[in-house]
């Protein structure tokens, strides 16, 4: 709960002089659906603008099971090795439809959870993907106010959730398991076709030929897709979380995509791109908020059910009707 006591100066004061049950409280602030919550939180994250925009943002994906969790411990626990700060935002689409979770219900990233220097947050995503995005991009930028160097933002590659993800991060990171027969099977190539990387997990315990198989299919894979603006050619790497080979040559990875994005100039613009994304998704929510929360709007629409049902009129005239 927000308490109503604090001002959102305090809040961004305390945020920002690193106090982390601070940063808690304003990520609930800006995750809240309150009309009056959310009037304090556009304050608060105006207050704080001006310390944003310092992290790398990382996104994760990958399918439930593939290792995100286990990885995001081991790479954490590196990171914070090499005196990085590092903030975990867990997206859970499942959320919403099933009111549990696959992220929040396991107990992940033990270790990683009780390190001072590592803050993670998991986050129902609450039904509606927009609000996902835009309420994610505000909680980047307050850990990125609250002094993290490193964000990483892991969503679940079951639904569009990871499609949104992508458009939010600096570097996305693809999580691929290596199958046996078939490498492609089951992949979505418009996910690939986002990924700046891709790792596979569980390189180890007699899984390293399979996995630099996995690899080879990928970067053949890859090799297919159309090249990005920026000349990027993603690169595949295989891991192993547990034993905690090839955490090292990821990171590598994401520092010298920076290198490249900076050269180019296509870091800036990418960041751009996440703040026009963010504006266009929270357009597009609070329209449709607006329109359904009109009384005329939903009794029109009950007439048109009705109509619809009776066969007197199909969906699109229908849908002609409503908007005229
Ligand atoms: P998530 O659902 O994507 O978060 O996957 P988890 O991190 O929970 O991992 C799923 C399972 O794979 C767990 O039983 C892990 O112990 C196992 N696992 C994860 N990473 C590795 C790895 O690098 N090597 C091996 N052998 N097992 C792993």
């Amino acid at each position: 709960m927000i308490q109503r006591d604090i001002s959102v100066a305090a809040l961004a004061e305390a945020l920002t002089g690193g106090d982390r049950a601070a940063l808690g409280r304003a990520i609930t602030l800006v995750e809240s659906r309150k009309e009056e919550d959310k009037a304090r939180a556009s304050l608060l994250v105006d207050h704080i603008l001006p310390q944003t925009g310092k992290s790398v943002r990382i996104g994760i994906t990958g399918v439930p099971g593939v290792g995100k969790s286990t990885f995001i411990e081991s790479f954490g626990m590196y990171l914070l090795s090499q005196g990085k700060k590092l903030a975990v935002l867990a997206i859970d689409p499942s959320s919403s439809i099933t009111r549990g979770s696959i992220l929040g219900d396991k107990t992940r990233m033990e270790q990683l959870s009780v390190q001072s220097n590592a803050f993670i947050r998991p986050s129902a995503s609450g039904g509606s993907l927009g609000g996902v995005t835009y309420k994610t991009y505000e909680s980047v930028l307050l850990c990125e106010a609250a002094g993290f160097d490193v964000v990483l933002i892991e969503t679940v590659g079951v639904g569009q959730s990871e499609t949104e993800v992508s458009h939010l991060c600096d570097f996305f990171l693809l999580l691929m398991l290596a199958g046996a027969g078939d490498e492609l099977q089951g992949i979505k190539r418009g996910i690939m076709e986002l990924a700046d990387g891709i790792a596979i997990t569980k390189a180890d315990s007699g899984n390293e030929v399979k996995a630099d198989m996995a690899k080879m299919e990928y970067k053949r894979a890859l090799h297919f897709l159309p090249a990005s603006e920026s000349g990027w050619i993603p690169e595949v790497k295989t891991v192993s979380s547990t034993e905690r080979k090839g955490i090292t040559e990821i990171w590598e990875m994401i520092t010298r995509f920076e290198r490249h994005q900076q050269a180019k100039g296509f870091f800036a613009k990418r960041r751009n791109d996440q703040q026009i994304f963010t504006f266009h998704r929270l357009l597009q929510e609070e329209l449709k908020n607006r329109f359904f929360r009109e009384e005329s709007i939903r009794q029109k629409m009950t007439l048109m059910e009705q109509s619809i049902l009776k066969g007197t009129i199909s969906p699109y005239s229908a849908l002609k009707q409503m908007l005229s």
